[in-house]
């Protein structure tokens, strides 16, 4: 089965879920029209769907054999890399004056989500090089920019984004990769770095590492730490390729999915350090990763809406084929298994969390959008404000349900499922690694808990939930039945939100471990109230355009559906978040 991208689907989330539509229609993005919005989706959707997602299965398997320090990605993986990134693909939202075409963050958003359907472990590298753009943009000197962004934007070389070290994970700050001043105004980078996505291979000539790196006299911790441009091929004057720097592959990793994405070891200074250049300023590093990571992160979030998407569209289609038992009364013959009402739940949790993660991502991106395109400067800081209020949800939540999806597609399939040649297998494999990296869920949690919910005093959060209630009434004025309980589930499940929050916020618990303790299913069910309120308002928006045809009552069935069955969630949340956490900090003897 293979992927076909459901460009309408997104194309709705975008303009009545995420806010997109109010902002094209103010004009946030100037002269961009609807239509051409249109066109591009149309077009990211067949190269997503004819070009990438036929390499899924072949990358899957032929992995990335490495020899001699080189990696050689799977046959096809090349051209396809070369023909997407011709198409422009890469600087979709990249800046003009690099060679981008300036679009929204948003567009890009649902272009992104299409190539990781089509193949999570192609899209995964384009999403770091588009990272590193955003960090060389906002921080990097003019040189730099010059020598850098216009190759890095048109794809002609991709980037790597290099944090991880052994002794490193979460704990970014413990990080020991040295950089010296060399005398020349650059910097000699030794150390090692672990786990280091597309590190090395063959889709590009030159391949530039983002690194982090303490200086000799760095204070401890992050507040030590700096940011390095090092290429893997040197510049000469006139910009061509020069002598190879002193950086290298030494390893890659043997996983449980994202074969075809080669994951490496990497290792700095063999011949006395590589040369590397220094981005924004010294022991500022950490400031310029968080415009990375932001980016990043939602990048990965996509991913996991991305996989969703993909295992949803296998699983349906297999259910309509499959048949086994009798259903509701048929005299002969079998039912295909999607007549079953157990697996007609599997498939609506699969398809309701998909698109509730979808409309939390998008939303995620016309925040960014907003933050950087208003007219008005209050406005930006509001718009960057409740887009990093998002960006853990958006990350952590679609990742989640990524992985919840995936394995519900397997179980979807039976035993047919477990075995790899249906396809559903990869997903789910493929799928794990999203709640993993750029982040653990658990960190972004607790960034949540502890760092976004105070943004602006409380109001950013405060503004959200007073929308996710603005949402709930305009449901509750339709009075249509066909919504059932939806109205009444969405407000209880934003009151448990309400309270969660004044919880958190009004530092009833004595000290932090309670808050940490409770970061996750907060998270959980901050996402639910969220999710629930905006596929709401999907359903309300075809209700409003088409009266009563297909597509309305399939948006109301499907709000009704994760509000009836999802959003009732919320209470069992609020009460893990206010009263669990304190038995997670009394247990340690459950531990021992
Ligand atoms: C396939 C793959 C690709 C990757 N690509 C890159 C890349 O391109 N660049 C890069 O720099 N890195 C990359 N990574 C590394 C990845 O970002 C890290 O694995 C991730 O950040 C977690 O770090 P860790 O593995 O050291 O786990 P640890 O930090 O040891 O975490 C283990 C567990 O403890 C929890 N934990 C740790 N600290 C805390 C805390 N303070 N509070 C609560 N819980 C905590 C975590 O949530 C997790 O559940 C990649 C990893 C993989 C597997």
């Amino acid at each position: 089965m293979t992927y076909r991208a459901p460009v309408a689907d997104i194309a709705f989330a975008l303009e009545h879920a995420s806010g997109f539509g109010p902002a094209l229609a103010e004009g946030l993005y100037g002269d961009l029209s609807q239509d051409v919005v249109q066109a591009v989706l149309e077009e990211a959707g067949r190269f997503a769907g004819d070009v990438l997602a036929p390499l899924n299965v072949a990358g899957d398997r032929h992995g990335t054999p490495f020899k001699d320090g080189a990696v050689a990605t799977a046959p096809g993986w090349k051209d396809a890399y070369r023909a997407w990134a011709q198409a422009g693909w890469n600087g979709l939202a990249a800046p003009a004056q690099w060679g981008g075409q300036d679009l929204p963050q948003a567009v890009n958003a649902a272009c992104i989500e299409m190539w990781n359907s089509a193949a999570l472990a192609f899209g995964l590298g384009p999403v770091l090089t588009m990272a590193g753009v955003d960090a060389l943009v906002v921080h990097g000197s003019d040189e730099l920019k010059r020598a850098y962004l216009p190759k890095l934007v048109s794809g002609e070389w991709m980037g790597t984004m290099q944090l991880t070290e052994p002794q490193a994970g979460s704990d970014v700050g413990a990080l020991r990769t040295r950089a010296e001043r060399a005398g020349d105004g650059s910097y000699r980078i030794t150390g090692q770095k672990i786990f280091i996505t597309y590190g090395e291979h063959d889709l590009t000539d030159n391949i530039i590492h983002l690194v982090l790196a303490r200086l000799p006299d760095a204070p401890e911790g992050t507040r030590g730490i700096s940011l390095f441009l090092v290429p893997k091929f040197l510049l000469n004057p006139d910009g061509s390729l020069g002598a190879r720097n002193d950086v290298r592959a030494h390893s890659i990793e043997h996983k449980l999915g994202i074969h075809a994405s080669p994951t490496c070891t990497m290792v700095y200074g063999d011949n006395g350090g590589a040369t590397g250049f220094l981005i924004g300023e010294e022991n500022r590093g950490m400031a310029c990763m968080f415009t990375m990571m932001n980016q990043a992160r939602l990048s990965v979030a996509l991913q996991g809406v991305a996989i969703a998407e993909r295992a949803t569209q296998q699983a349906l289609a297999y259910a309509r084929e499959r048949k086994q038992g009798r259903v509701g009364g048929a005299q002969s013959g079998s039912s295909p298994i999607i007549a079953h009402p157990d697996v007609k739940r599997m498939l609506l949790t699969m398809r309701a969390l998909t698109r509730a993660a979808r409309a939390i991502c998008y939303a995620t991106a016309v925040a960014l959008d907003r933050a950087q395109r208003s007219p008005d400067e209050a406005a930006r800081k509001a718009a960057h404000e409740r887009a990093s209020l998002l960006t853990p949800v958006a990350k952590a939540f679609s990742t989640d349900i990524g992985t919840e999806v995936a394995s519900l597609g397997v179980q979807v399939h039976g035993g047919m499922g477990y075995v790899e040649e249906t396809g559903a297998a990869q997903h789910y494999r493929d799928a794990r690694i999203t709640p993993i990296y750029e982040g653990t869920n658990g960190i972004q949690a607790i960034d949540l808990v502890t760092r976004k919910l105070p943004l602006a005093g409380g109001a950013t959060v405060r503004a959200h939930i007073g929308e996710i209630r603005r949402t709930v009434a305009a449901v509750d004025a339709t009075n249509d039945p066909a919504l059932g309980w939806t109205g009444v589930r969405l407000r209880d499940a934003v009151d448990s939100l309400e309270r969660a929050t004044n919880w958190l916020l009004g530092g009833q618990h004595n000290d932090l471990d309670p808050a940490l303790a409770g970061a996750t299913p907060y998270l959980r069910l901050f996402a639910l109230a969220t999710g629930g309120a905006l596929l709401a308002q999907e359903a309300l928006a075809a209700k409003r355009l088409a009266g009563n045809d297909e597509d309305a009552a399939a948006r109301i069935a499907l709000a009704r559906f994760f509000a009836e069955n999802m959003a009732v969630q919320a209470g069992a949340l609020e009460r893990t978040v206010v009263e669990g956490a304190d038995s997670v900090n009394r247990a340690d003897a459950a531990l021992a």
